[in-house]
């Protein structure tokens, strides 16, 4: 069950990053990564962010997690302001909020056996626990996210994919953090173990009451895993809805070309398109709607003047031109 009070919000963030310039340039180039973004997650909810690469997700992830400052724009968890905190202050932080990788090849250290690299979290994060409630603890978090005794004394190199990943897990999990944020955690992995590692992460919520900040490029892994969802388009949020609306009435045009993208298997045929166009680029991106290069309902207005996110009729938020109330 779904609380309402906010965890994590962020509001107003922005991230530029500066471009190398030829000398004879009067004007800097700047790649705008993150264009004005206010998210507001709720305690308990899992909340997906979607969009094609690019779209900053994996950078607004990054800021959250203060592995990134942003340029302008600010991040609270439970109600304090942590963007601007130095490492100290941000420590007890690292232990209620952590974070699992996309690859679980390289976020392991190879030098390391999985003992060694669980332990590491626990003392890093300043426990001060002795070492047998270590070995405890470690054995306790390793069964819960179904990894055998033995793997404990292995590197990680001797795993599979999904293994490793489930050890990446187990090393997010044994700090007992409050909120996750989870990059593409499954989009690594063989089709065939993607499942196992989904419901294991929907496992580790329902049992410990966890917040997730899901980022995925798929809209059917949205379907399983979501509550609400944040499509995201060229460094901003476009359609913010519950996960169900989203499916049955997307308002933005953007979020109706990713849906029709989804591989469906229907009638005599598998279906599965691209979003037709290219992403227009980041670096000092067009004036008005960064998606009027592809999108089927652009007028001129939207060449002009840029949308933000407003109600839309379904009570959902869309920032389009042509799904606004009035
Ligand atoms: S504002 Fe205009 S160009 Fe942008 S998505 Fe809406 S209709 Fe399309």
């Amino acid at each position: 069950m779904m609380a309402e009070t906010s965890l994590l919000s962020a509001s107003g963030v922005e991230v530029r990053f500066p471009m190398p310039s030829h000398f004879l340039q009067r004007k800097k180039p700047v790649l705008h990564a993150l264009r004005g973004v206010d998210v507001d997650i709720r305690r308990g909810e899992a909340f997906c962010v979607v969009g094609e690469s690019g779209c900053g997700k994996t950078t607004l992830g990054r800021v959250i997690m203060g592995l990134l400052n942003p340029s302008s724009g600010e991040i609270r968890y439970d109600g304090t302001r942590i963007d601007t905190l130095d490492e100290g202050a941000r420590r007890p932080f690292r232990r209620r909020m952590q974070m699992i990788f996309q690859n679980p090849y390289a976020s392991l250290n190879p030098r390391m056996t999985v003992r060694q690299t669980l332990a590491e979290s626990l003392r890093y994060l300043g426990e001060g626990m002795s070492r047998a409630q270590v070995t405890e603890k470690i054995a306790e978090t390793m069964e819960s996210v179904g990894a055998s005794a033995e793997w404990g004394a292995r590197m990680p190199h001797e795993f599979s994919g999904g293994q490793r990943q489930r050890i990446s897990i187990a090393r997010a999990l044994i700090t007992d953090p409050e909120f996750i944020v989870a990059d593409e955690p499954i989009s690594a992995l063989d089709v065939s173990i993607q499942a196992q590692v989904l419901n294991l992460l929907s496992k580790a919520r329902e049992e410990r009451g966890l917040t997730y900040f899901f980022i995925t490029h798929d809209l059917s892994v949205v379907e399983h895993f979501g509550d609400r969802v944040a499509v995201m388009y060229l460094g901003e949020i476009v359609e913010l809805a519950p996960v169900a609306q989203i499916f049955e009435a997307p308002q933005h045009p953007y979020t109706r070309l990713l849906l029709s993208a989804i591989p469906r298997i229907g009638g005599d045929a598998f279906k599965a398109e691209r979003v037709p166009g290219e992403i227009p680029t980041a670096i000092d991106p067009p004036k008005g709607c960064a998606f009027a290069s592809r999108c089927p309902l652009a007028h001129d207005r939207c060449r002009v003047e840029n949308p933000v996110l407003k109600p839309t009729p379904t009570g959902t938020m869309a920032a389009c031109h042509a799904v606004e109330v009035s």
